[in-house]
């Protein structure tokens, strides 16, 4: 008891100068703002670089003397600063910081936040990094088992995507010598007209866009596949959402409608984890190849850091970037579009290698289609086709699709179907394994 008053009483003091600090601040706008009127009568500019420096450079002193973070304290100096600028500029225009297609806004606490509210274990640190390792051997060939991502096309209900893990994960067991299974756990989904976006922006299912919920769960989800050991794969479609759960992904795609995308290519170029890019919808394969030797390079661009302020970066590239083949206006699953794409990939100088997605293009959006997809790609491996390395099934608890509204407000997720996809068609769990099973006796 003793215990919990001694801790009231620290917390009632943090209170107490956490209302000092904001009314020293207002003192400082105070200032500020009897600056710019002096600014404005001489009609000088608000922005002075010369004099913002300076500010920092006496914070940044002052905080050397106090031994407080650099980093922190430059980040409310300029966060400070910034403020009191849109003040003046304001104060001579007040429209000038109105944008008018914004409804509204909430706070989202910076990734790091999140990684102290769910933090990530050793176990699963040590685990992420040796499925990024498992899947770069397979890519660089020094393993010679085949990746088969499998999983939701979306994720919509994280009890049910952690049933789908666990079977998985047990047929893991009895495939280990030949695939190595990572789990689909897409959360961020990219349309081609309208309707849900992903777990992550929408996780009610019913437009409330309760991104902090969504991030908090995706978290939880992620950390706990691998705790388990389990592989990740997601699509990462906002780069804001990889700082928020990059950390936890083994593997990511680079989807048909981004990878002719710079901000894809650029944020790829600085990810940890192996990259597939897709072709295009349209099956354009080129597509995809520019953006592996892209993102195989270094990349300078406008990003935020996991503390959410924005900065310039540099990226080292991404060498374990590689093509997926998902099919367009016909399929590219089979032998000759196999071996055209591998020869496109020799001929810009990149390593041959390849996944092919089996459902998308290459099922004709049919669950039975995959099937076919991967019989033939299996018959392609065992004759010898080294440049497959992986292949890629849409997957879940049941076979088929359910219909959700493009419009979800109102929407109630409790009606649906459990283990049935809101997105792409899937194949169901029994189908799955067997189809992996019978692959697995025909390579021993
Ligand atoms: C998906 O994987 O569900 C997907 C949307 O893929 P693609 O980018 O190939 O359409
Ligand atoms: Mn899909």
């Amino acid at each position: 008891m003793a215990e919990t008053a001694d801790l009231e009483k620290l917390r009632k003091k943090v209170r107490a100068k956490d209302r000092e600090l904001v009314a020293l601040i207002a003192e400082r706008f105070e200032i500020t703002s009897e600056l710019g009127r002096r600014k404005a009568a001489e009609e000088m500019r608000v922005e002075d670089p010369e004099v913002e420096r300076a500010v920092v450079k006496n914070a940044l002193a002052a905080a050397r003397e106090l031994d407080l973070d650099p980093g922190m304290t430059e980040s409310i100096m300029r966060s400070v600063i910034a403020s009191s600028r849109i003040r003046q500029e304001g104060a001579r225009n007040p429209t000038a910081a109105v944008r008018p297609n914004i409804a509204g806004s909430q706070f989202v606490p910076p990734p790091l936040e999140f990684r102290t509210a769910i933090p990530v274990s050793r176990k699963a640190t040590a685990s992420v990094r040796s499925s990024r390792k498992a899947i770069s051997e397979i890519l660089d060939g020094k393993d010679d088992r085949k990746i088969i991502i499998m999983g939701p096309c979306s994720v919509h209900d994280i009890g049910q995507a952690e049933e789908f893990a666990g079977r998985l994960q047990c047929l893991q067991k009895e495939v280990n010598d030949r695939f190595l299974l990572v789990m689909r756990a897409y959360i961020e989904k990219s349309r081609s007209g309208r309707g849900w976006t992903g777990f992550i922006g929408d996780p009610y299912m019913n437009g409330s866009g309760d991104i902090q919920h969504g991030i908090t769960e995706t978290r939880k989800f992620l950390k706990g596949l691998a705790e388990s050991g389990i592989p990740s794969a997601v699509e990462f479609i906002n780069p804001i959402t990889a700082l928020y759960i990059g950390d936890l992904v083994s593997w990511a795609a680079i989807g048909a409608r981004s990878s002719g995308s710079q901000l894809h290519r650029d944020m790829a170029s600085g990810l940890d984890m192996p990259v597939g890019f897709k072709n295009g919808p349209d099956g354009d394969v080129a597509i995809a190849v520019g953006a592996i030797q892209s993102a195989g390079e270094s990349h300078h661009f406008l990003g935020a850091d996991e503390t959410g302020n924005l900065r310039a970066f540099r990226t080292l590239g991404n060498r374990h970037c590689h093509l997926v083949l998902r099919g367009g206006e016909k399929p590219n699953f089979d032998s000759r579009s196999v071996r055209k794409a591998l020869k496109e990939l020799a001929t810009a100088g990149l390593p041959e290698r390849l996944i092919v997605d089996c459902s998308h293009g290459n099922s004709g959006k049919v669950a039975d289609g995959q099937m076919a997809a991967f019989e033939d790609v299996i018959k392609q491996i065992s004759a010898g086709d080294s440049g497959i390395i992986g292949l890629m099934l849409e997957s879940n608890l049941k076979s088929g699709k359910q219909r959700i509204p493009e419009d979800l407000a109102g929407f109630k997720a409790s009606g649906l179907k459990r283990g049935i996809s809101v997105t792409d068609e899937c194949l169901g769990w029994d189908a799955t394994e067997k189809l992996i099973l019978k692959a697995y006796r025909k390579m021993k």
